[in-house]
């Protein structure tokens, strides 16, 4: 985790601002965040800072994709 080139767009839909972290996809997901389906995200740091706070109180969302 964490280089990346530059250039490289947040992989959120609708969003084109600058990467500033990878992540592998599934956890971007899990976190909510509407990623493609490649396995490697991109997300810029608003982005990133979302997925942080969506990570730290949504553990109600790992427990809804463990019954799914
Ligand atoms: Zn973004």
């Amino acid at each position: 985790m964490g280089r990346i080139d530059k250039g490289v767009k947040c992989s959120v839909s609708g969003c084109n601002k600058e990467a500033a972290r990878s992540l592998s996809a599934e956890k971007v997901k899990a976190a909510g965040l509407n990623v493609g389906s490649e396995r490697r995200s991109y997300l810029c740091k608003e982005h990133y800072k979302e997925y942080k706070k969506r990570t730290k109180k949504d553990k109600q969302l790992e427990k809804w994709r463990h019954m799914g």
